[in-house]
């Protein structure tokens, strides 16, 4: 499949040729269009599985929603702005187009300084280092590479959203986890894949945790250049003391969903990571696809494929008591005991034999995972029923008092 993907873009998208579609409209986008413009290369619009952004203007680009994209642009040369090349890949080669370029020659030798960006100089900077360290990873097809892992420090939240794709509404007895087998899953992970571009700390609200300084204390010291970013909910401003010592660190930042009101932390987490010049962005949590349902679908084999194929969280590495999933819905429904245990959905990092031949089964291998079965699907179209069986678009953050009941196997 790499080779459906130009690793260089330069020389032919300056060609006259068939429209410059960028796909998708995210943070980075604002510098891939910004250095579009600087080499002479024209681009005619975006493309988003988000319907939501379809028709808005971002950057001075119309936004299409991708799967009408075709409708207006039945032919295309596609350019990769998410770090995420095989998803793009996936999605937009069913669609009919075959020309993908990756934006490494724009993106590498961008200066964030030259411009004011929606985000941070600083962000888009981290931003971009990531992108160009997926991308190059994209092209070496001998490595084990992870974008991102998600480090699951806790099942405990201070909201309780029903709709919750991480699953914290049906925790009964929601805990912490510890930090040193936290850290040594860590360790076991890094010697056995080639590259982990960023670590992602969550929970639940990940500041439950009274120990989530020395995990990602931790993470820092034993991943130098690595970015961890920490997400948080806004109802938990930590201690000053706690955060001073990440001031000016430039490999942690805070990533803020806010939820209006039940945010009630929100103004000052913002002043103590203005004060200690910790890095953050900071947005409303808008609407989520519901995806948080637990039911055996009973699929069969092609069903399941197409379920993963259409899903949009398939490569988020997520690791919880000491063992590495596909996925935040297999890694919650699997601790729950929500769906029956199968060593083929995760990899046991503390079994000590086969890791690495394991891991290379998890992040390559697979069509689709045992605990597939148990999920509605989480698609980059939500509007369409192409391998979902969820509700579609939902108001993101209602809250419910009590866990919700599910079905328990043992
Ligand atoms: S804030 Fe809501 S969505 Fe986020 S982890 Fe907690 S329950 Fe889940
Ligand atoms: S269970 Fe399968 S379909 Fe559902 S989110 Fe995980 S990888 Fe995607």
């Amino acid at each position: 499949m790499n080779t459906l993907v130009n690793k260089s873009c330069l020389e032919n998208l300056k060609k006259s040729g068939d429209p410059i579609i960028i796909a998708a409209a995210l943070k980075e986008s604002e510098a891939i269009v910004n250095a579009c413009r600087e080499h002479g290369i024209v681009a005619k619009a975006f493309c988003d599985s988000e319907k939501r952004k379809n028709g808005s203007i971002f950057h001075g680009l119309e936004v299409i929603h991708t799967p009408s994209l075709s409708k207006k642009f039945p032919k295309a040369r596609i350019l990769i702005a998410t770090q995420q090349v095989q998803d793009v890949v996936d999605q937009l080669s069913e669609l009919g187009y075959h020309e993908f370029y990756s934006a490494l020659d724009l993106t590498q030798n961008y200066n964030v300084n030259n411009y004011n960006h929606k985000i941070s100089n600083s962000f888009m900077e981290k931003r971009l280092s990531i992108y160009n360290k997926s991308h190059e990873a994209y092209f070496d097809i001998n490595k084990t590479y992870m974008r991102s892992v998600d480090v699951m420090i806790t099942t405990k939240c201070s909201l309780k959203c029903e709709s919750c794709s991480n699953l914290m509404q049906y925790y009964t007895d929601a805990k912490n986890t510890d930090s040193i087998p936290t850290l040594e899953a860590l360790e076991i992970l890094n010697k056995n894949v080639d590259h982990i571009s960023e670590f992602r700390v969550i929970g639940g609200e990940p500041l439950m945790n009274k120990d989530w300084h020395k995990i990602v204390h931790g993470i820092v010291e034993k991943n130098p250049g690595r970015q961890v970013f920490i997400y948080t909910n806004g109802t938990i401003a930590p201690k000053e003391e706690i955060l001073e010592k990440f001031k000016n660190t430039k490999s942690v930042n805070f990533v803020i969903t806010e939820y209006g009101e039940l945010s009630k932390n929100l103004k000052k987490l913002h002043i103590l990571l203005d004060k200690y010049n910790i890095s953050y962005s900071s947005t409303p949590a808008g609407h989520w696809v519901d995806c948080s349902s637990i039911k055996h679908h009973k699929r069969s084999v092609s069903q399941l494929k197409e379920v993963f194929k259409q899903c949009c969280v398939k490569y988020l590495y997520t690791l919880l008591n000491g063992k590495l999933y596909r996925c935040p819905f297999i890694a919650n429904a699997a601790n729950l005991n929500a769906i029956p245990d199968n060593p083929a959905d995760y990899v046991n990092l503390f079994s000590k034999i086969n890791i690495k031949k394991d891991i290379k089964r998890l992040v390559k291998g697979a069509k689709f995972f045992p605990g597939c079965d148990f999920c509605v699907g989480r698609p980059y179209d939500p509007s369409s029923r192409v391998g979902y069986d969820g509700k579609g678009m939902i108001k993101a953050g209602i809250q419910t008092k009590t866990p919700l009941e599910y079905k328990t196997f043992k």
